[in-house]
């Protein structure tokens, strides 16, 4: 019986070492995919607002242009002024003059709001721009740590699943399912009896029960936690 508690023990401390190991290559995989797209979530809204900063200055460029091709008008039609007779017809071109200006001083108040709207994106994208190149440093430092991390495990499994397996060779195969099974559902199989009492539940062990451990001659489980109890001495 005491063989048996042995090799569970070290069992125990083999599989504590597999699980942080396999938790540790679940964990890092998944933190470096959540900085990865973080940035990717970033530079897409940066993409985003490039495409509208563009949109702006296409805007600006048109009615820059509009404003340009009033002037023209303008300009033409001043000069068909002199060249008018009649007095309804030289009325007429003096209003869509007249018009057209006002046209254009509508377009030059948009203009300038759509300028000071291109000012504010692009100072705006700057500063996503600098923040993001910032951040993009520090997660490649924190993914190559991780990966290291990742590295480091990997190696270490395989020893460790050896042990394991050279462990197992050595248990009764009668007591194996209990210990995995109280092992899978309490995170531990085995936990020390000391002074009546399962240290890991803390409840006090009947004296019988705790004689039994005492003579290591059964497997004797824990009334309230149901682990495997074993005395140190
Ligand atoms: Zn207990």
């Amino acid at each position: 019986m005491e063989e048996h508690i042995e090799s569970l023990q070290k069992l125990q401390t083999v599989d504590l070492i597999i699980r942080e190991l396999t938790e540790g290559l679940e964990k890092y995989p998944n933190e470096i995919d959540n900085l990865k797209n973080d940035l990717r979530e970033k530079e897409k809204s940066i993409e985003l607002q490039e495409v509208s900063l563009s949109e702006l200055k296409t805007q600006r460029d048109n009615l820059e242009s509009s404003i340009r091709s009033n002037q023209d008008s303008i300009k033409k039609s001043e000069e068909r002024l002199f060249s008018i007779k009649t007095h309804k017809e030289y009325e007429a071109l003096q209003k869509e003059i007249t018009d057209t200006r006002k046209e254009n001083r509508e377009i030059e108040d948009r203009t300038i709001s759509v300028m000071a709207e291109i000012e504010e994106t692009e100072a705006t994208l700057a500063e996503k721009k600098e923040n993001y190149s910032t951040l993009a440093e520090q997660y490649a430092q924190q993914i190559a740590e991780k990966e290291k991390k990742i590295e480091e495990l990997e190696i270490s499994r395989e020893p460790a699943e050896k042990e394991k397996s050279k462990i197992l060779s050595n248990i009764d195969p009668k007591i194996l399912p209990l210990y995995e099974r109280i092992f899978k559902r309490n995170g531990r199989a085995l936990a020390l009896a000391k002074n009546e009492k399962c240290t890991s539940c803390n409840i006090n062990i009947p004296p019988q029960l705790y004689n039994e451990i005492l003579k290591r001659v059964k497997l004797v489980q824990c009334p309230n936690c149901k682990k495997i109890l074993y005395t140190s001495s």
